[in-house]
């Protein structure tokens, strides 16, 4: 068992900025722990290659308020730039490390990593995103249709084929606009509009629209979905059927509540986790950081919350 100030839990963009503000506050030693065996496991895993990484992302315009700040660049480039600044600042990060349980003993956390007890901390930042667990629809999917019906962006595109995405946000038109050159391409989106999609993902999907690669199917909801001699059969809400070849569900993410409230954390009335304005749990200590701890979760949201429980944690250790 090793003792250390912080443990992060998850290499992403918020652990890693975790790392480096608390580098730059003089906060020592702290350690990284991420499941994957590489960092970033949502960008590698869900970022198709070359896929631009938006600054601003979902209509979310933040300023960088910490030391962690990037712009608009390519999935490759935001990656690459992780690792420079794990090396740069030296952060310690164990990979193929799942945290699984952190338990309170007397004035610090036991931490539990791949089922053995590993480390004290007298902090612990959870940023462990929420997309390791994919929304799904509420209607069952057929096991048949394994292979045909995704949670996931597709990292390469099919061959050919009649696709249909589900959902109304970036991603959704980023996959749509991905899989025209192969494939016919049907967009489904329960709202009338987007609302949420931001200008160069619009403007791309527009012209994909204009020139009859992606057929907007706009205010559809999707009742249920069938096997179809291999394919996928797809029953809309207003009485409408189609079938498609491959289904891409693009719907984000939620948050782990499972874990969360296997360690303790507290929710609130309307089930999101409850956290004070330095993103602190009910558990003394124990902080939310990136995706899990805001509504929309962008990665620059990300750095900023790493920074604002960083200057936090850095008053505790000095109020000490
Ligand atoms: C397809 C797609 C496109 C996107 N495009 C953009 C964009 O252009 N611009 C933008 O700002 N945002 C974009 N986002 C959102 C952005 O990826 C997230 O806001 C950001 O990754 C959040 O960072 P995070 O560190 O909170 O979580 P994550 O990036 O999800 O990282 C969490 C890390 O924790 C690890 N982990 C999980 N559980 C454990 C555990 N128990 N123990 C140890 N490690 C664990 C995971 O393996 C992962 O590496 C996109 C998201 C998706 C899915």
């Amino acid at each position: 068992m090793r003792r250390v100030k912080i443990a992060v839990i998850g290499a992403g963009p918020a652990g890693i900025a975790s790392g480096v503000e608390a580098k730059l506050h003089g906060i020592e030693p702290v350690v990284i722990l991420e499941k994957a065996p590489h960092l970033c496991d949502t960008i590698e895993r869900l970022y198709r290659p070359n896929k631009r990484v938006d600054a601003i992302y979902r209509g979310v315009e933040v300023e960088a308020i910490g030391n962690c700040r990037f712009e608009t660049e390519s999935r490759e480039a935001f990656l690459e730039r992780m690792k420079k600044w794990v090396e740069e600042y030296n952060l310690e990060v164990e990979l193929n490390s799942e945290v699984n349980y952190i338990k309170r003993l007397g004035d610090v956390y036991e931490i539990t990593v791949n089922n053995e007890p590993k480390f004290y901390a007298e902090f612990v930042i959870i940023a462990i995103g929420i997309f390791g667990q994919p929304k799904k629809p509420d209607y069952p999917i057929p096991k048949e249709l394994k292979g045909r019906v995704f949670f996931e962006p597709p990292s390469l595109c099919p061959s050919a084929g009649k696709v249909l995405v589900v959902g109304g946000g970036d991603t959704a038109a980023e996959v749509a606009s991905f899989l025209c050159p192969n494939c016919e391409v049907y967009l489904s989106y329960r709202r009338p509009q987007f609302f949420r999609i931001n200008p160069v993902n619009l403007k791309i999907l527009e012209e994909k629209v204009a020139q009859g690669k992606v057929k907007l199917l706009m205010g559809t909801d999707i009742e249920k979905l069938e096997a179809d001699d291999g394919k996928v059969r797809v029953f809309y809400r207003n009485g409408s059927v189609d079938t498609y070849d491959f289904v891409y569900y693009c719907l984000g993410g939620s948050t782990p509540k499972g874990f969360l409230k296997y360690i303790g954390v507290e929710f609130d009335l309307e089930d999101q986790p409850k956290i004070d304005q330095h993103f602190e749990t009910n558990l003394p200590g124990v902080f939310l950081a990136g995706d899990i701890a805001v509504p929309k979760g962008t990665i620059q949201l990300a750095f900023n919350t790493a920074y604002i429980i960083i200057r936090r944690i850095k008053e505790r250790v000095s109020q000490r």
